[in-house]
C-alpha cells in the first residue's frame, strides 16, 4: 500500500458482526523541503544525484561514497564525509540533508532496555507532530532493536495499547531505516567507533515495534532491504524478523521480497475468539493463515516461523488451547513464542497466572515444540510489547518538555 493510500477496504469482508475491523483513513506523508537520502535505494540517490546535476559518468562513484557514509559510518552531516570533494559536499549540503527521526526523549530502564520516543513531521497541519517509539533489548549474545512502521496502528486487536491511539499514518522507508541510525548514534554503534565488546551492539531487528508492517508494505520491504545490505548496515535477513498480525495476501510477498523469518501473532486457536482478539481474523480466518505460512517461502527446519501467543489470564490460557495449539501446527516449521500479557490502563485482561504459563509452556516443550517465554523487558519505562505510545500519553506538557531538554542536552 503506498503512502497516499487511504484505508477504505475495512469492512467488506467481515462474516461477524461486532466493532469495525479498523478505524480510521490514514494520513497521508508530506514530503520535506530539503529531503533526507536515507532510505533512498541506490538507484534512487542516482536519480536524486542526477537532480543536481551530478553526470551520469560519476553517479555510481558518488552513490557508492555515500552509501558507505551514511551506512558504515554512520555520518551525520555531509561535511563529515572527507573522501568526497569540498565542493560536491556543500552542493549536496545545499539540496539534502542526511537528517533522521528526531529523538525527543531516551529512557533508560535498570535492566538495560532503551526506549527512545522519535518525532516525526505531521503529514496534514495537524497541531502536533507524530510520535513513535523504538526500544534496543541488549541480551548476552545480541542487541535487539525493536522497530515501528506505523505511527499508531489502524487494526484493533483488543489487548493491544498502540491499537487503541487515534492517529496512524504509515512511517517512510527513511523514517523506519532512521530507527536503526538513532539506536547506531545514541550507542556509538558504528563501524569506527568503540564498543565495548569490540563487535556491533544493534545486532538483531524486529519489527515488533507499533503498527501492522504489512499494512506498510513497501516502506517496510525497501527499508529492510536497506538494512540487510550488507555493504552498509549489514543485518542479515536471518537476525530481521517481521511479526503480522495475519495480512495474508502479503506473507508470500514477505518471503519473496524480503526475505526475513517471519512471526505470526496467533494467540487464539478457534476463529470465535481470534475474531475478537485480532479483528483481522475476520477478514483472514485460522485456516487461511496458516495456509500462506506453509507456503511461505524459504521457511525450513533450520528457518522457522514463529507464534506469538499472548497469554490472557481465563481466555486463551487453557490446556485445551494448548492441545489445540499443537495440533494447528503440524506439518509447519514453528516455533512458538508464549508472551505474558503486558497491562495497560483500562485493559480488560489480566495476565495469565505464572503457574497456568508454566503448563501451558511444558505441554507445548513436550509435544517438540522450543516454546520459551519472552521475559518482559523494560517494563519500568513501559517498553515491553504492547505498551508502546502509553507512556508519552500519559506524560504532561511539562514532563515532555522536561525529558525532551535532556535528549537534548545529553
Ligand atoms: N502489529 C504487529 C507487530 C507489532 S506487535 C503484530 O501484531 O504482530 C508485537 C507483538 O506484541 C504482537 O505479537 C502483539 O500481538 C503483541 N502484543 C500486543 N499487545 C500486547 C500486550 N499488551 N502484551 C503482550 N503482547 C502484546
Ligand atoms: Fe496493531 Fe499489532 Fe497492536 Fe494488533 S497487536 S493493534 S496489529 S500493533
Amino acid at each position: 500500500m503506498s503512502m497516499t493510500d487511504t484505508l477504505t477496504h475495512s469492512t467488506e469482508a467481515h462474516s461477524g458482526a461486532g466493532a469495525p475491523l479498523e478505524k480510521i483513513a490514514l494520513e497521508t506523508y508530506v514530503p520535506l523541503a530539503k529531503p533526507s537520502l536515507i532510505g533512498l535505494s541506490r538507484a534512487e540517490i542516482s536519480d536524486a544525484l542526477g537532480g543536481i546535476g551530478v553526470a551520469p559518468a560519476q553517479r555510481k562513484m558518488r552513490v557508492q561514497q555515500l552509501w558507505h557514509w551514511i551506512y558504515v559510518r554512520g555520518a551525520q552531516n555531509f561535511a563529515d564525509m572527507t573522501s568526497i570533494s569540498k565542493e560536491m559536499r556543500s552542493t549536496l549540503e545545499a539540496h539534502f540533508t542526511v537528517a533522521r527521526p528526531e529523538v525527543v526523549a531516551e529512557q533508560i530502564s535498570s535492566d538495560g532496555t532503551r526506549k527512545w520516543l522519535l518525532r516525526l513531521p505531521s503529514g496534514d497541519s495537524v497541531e502536533k507532530a507524530h510520535e513513535v517509539e523504538c526500544v534496543y533489548i541488549p541480551e548476552t549474545d545480541r542487541g535487539t532493536l525493536c522497530v515501528s512502521s506505523q505511527v499508531g496502528c489502524t487494526l484493533t486487536c483488543s489487548f493491544c495499547h498502540t491499537g487503541t491511539q487515534r492517529l496512524v499514518r504509515n512511517l517512510t522507508a527513511g523514517e523506519i531505516v532512521g530507527q536503526i541510525m538513532v539506536a547506531r548514534d545514541r550507542l556509538n554503534d558504528w563501524a569506527d567507533r568503540e564498543t565495548p565488546t569490540g563487535s556491533r551492539l544493534v545486532t538483531n531487528v524486529v519489527m515488533m515495534g507499533m503498527g501492522e508492517p504489512l499494512y506498510n508494505f513497501e516502506a517496510v520491504r525497501d527499508a529492510l532491504l536497506i538494512v540487510s545490505d550488507n555493504e552498509g548496515i549489514g543485518i542479515s535477513r536471518r537476525r530481521i524478523t517481521l511479526s503480522t498480525s495475519g495480512v495474508v495476501p502479503n506473507i508470500a510477498r514477505t518471503g519473496d521480497e524480503i526475505g526475513v523469518m517471519l512471526a505470526i501473532s496467533l494467540h487464539a486457536v478457534r476463529d470465535e475468539l481470534r475474531d475478537e482478539l485480532v479483528p483481522l481474523n475476520r477478514k483472514y480466518p485460522i485456516a487461511e493463515l496458516l495456509q500462506a505460512c506453509r507456503d511461505y517461502p524459504g521457511s525450513s527446519n533450520a528457518r522457522r516461523i514463529t507464534f506469538e501467543y499472548v497469554m490472557l489470564k481465563g481466555v486463551n490460557d487453557s490446556l485445551d488451547d494448548a492441545r489445540l495449539l499443537v495440533k494447528l501446527l503440524k506439518g509447519i516449521h514453528a516455533k512458538i513464542n508464549l508472551i505474558p500479557f503486558n497491562p495497560w490502563p483500562g485493559t480488560r485482561y489480566e495476565c495469565s497466572d505464572w503457574d497456568q504459563i508454566e503448563k501451558f509452556s511444558e505441554y507445548i516443550f513436550n509435544a517438540g515444540y522450543s516454546s520459551p517465554v519472552r521475559t518482559p523487558r523494560g517494563r519500568d519505562i513501559l517498553a515491553a510489547c504492547g505498551q508502546l505510545k502509553s507512556e508519552t500519553e500519559k506524560l504532561s506538557a511539562r514532563e515532555r518538555q522536561a525529558l525532551r531538554a535532556m535528549a537534548m542536552t545529553d
